[in-house]
């Protein structure tokens, strides 16, 4: 099924199909299992978030699921849409070349360029399409990233600390944008974040990495827009953290 969003052609799969499905993987450096029969599935459209102490695996995981991971040993099945993008912590762009070059990278099809126009546009980067990578600023950089991306129509979307080296300010207004990207092409989205706030904020799930497996799995059952003061929220943010190890004073 396809349906017409501002331009961009986003497939749309089946509600109910799976877009992720693992089950018992291993990732293993050496001796060490990084995961460790891990068990983790995300239906078609679906934003997960995953929480995880630093050196729990996640980026592991998430480079398993991109097909990216050829240095690690490991078993156990993993399955993943055809069409996945990544986004970095880092943007990743190449510096000698500009802004619209960066996002048709590797893009066929006669419409390319007003392909990547478009996307460029929905990130609020109209107009910048000339510019060199190194006269933007961290978060516009970033934005390029999404909309390198989105071009692609993944259906499933790997985040990776995303906005983790951007000012408080600035990451907050990527929360907006990166909201309203997937309610207009809702690909299936596993954000690694270390902010809690941004995972209540953004996903329809929060899960937690920990010990090589799932830890934790939590619905965010919020009304939107979900702002911290609720009691309801409250519990959430309070139980994640408890999972994450971190000690929350009572009172
Ligand atoms: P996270 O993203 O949760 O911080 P990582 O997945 O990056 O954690 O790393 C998990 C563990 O695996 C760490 O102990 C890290 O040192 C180890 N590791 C990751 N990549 C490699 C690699 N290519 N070779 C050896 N060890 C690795
Ligand atoms: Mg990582």
């Amino acid at each position: 099924m396809a349906t017409h969003t501002g331009g961009l052609t986003a497939t749309v799969p089946e509600t109910g199909t799976a877009a992720v499905r693992i089950s018992g993987l291993v990732r293993a450096f050496g001796e060490r299992r990084v995961l460790d029969g891990l068990d983790l599935s995300l239906r078609a459209g679906e934003f997960v978030a995953m929480l995880g102490r630093s050196g729990s695996g996640k980026s592991t995981l998430l480079r398993a699921l991109a097909g990216l991971d050829h240095d690690a040993g490991g078993e156990g099945e993993l399955s993943a849409p055809d069409h996945v993008s990544v986004v970095f912590q880092d943007a990743r762009l190449l510096p000698w070349k500009r802004v619209l070059a960066n996002v048709t990278l590797g893009l066929s099809g006669a419409d390319a360029q007003e392909r990547a126009r478009t996307a460029l546009a929905e990130v609020g980067l109209a107009g910048r399409e000339d510019a060199w990578p190194v006269e933007l600023s961290g978060g516009e950089q970033q934005r390029v990233s999404l909309a390198r991306s989105l071009v692609r129509e993944p259906q499933l979307l790997l985040a990776d600390e995303p906005f983790g080296a951007l000012d408080a300010l600035t990451r907050a207004r990527m929360h907006t944008l990166l909201a309203r990207l997937y309610e207009r092409h809702r690909p299936a989205v596993l954000l690694v974040t270390h902010d809690v706030d941004e995972a209540i904020a953004l996903a329809d799930r929060v899960v937690v990495l920990d010990g090589g497996h799932i830890a934790a799995d939590l619905p965010v059952d919020l009304a939107a827009p979900r702002r911290p003061g609720t009691p309801e929220y409250a519990v959430l943010r309070e139980r994640l953290l408890v999972r994450l190890g971190v000690e929350v004073p009572s009172g």
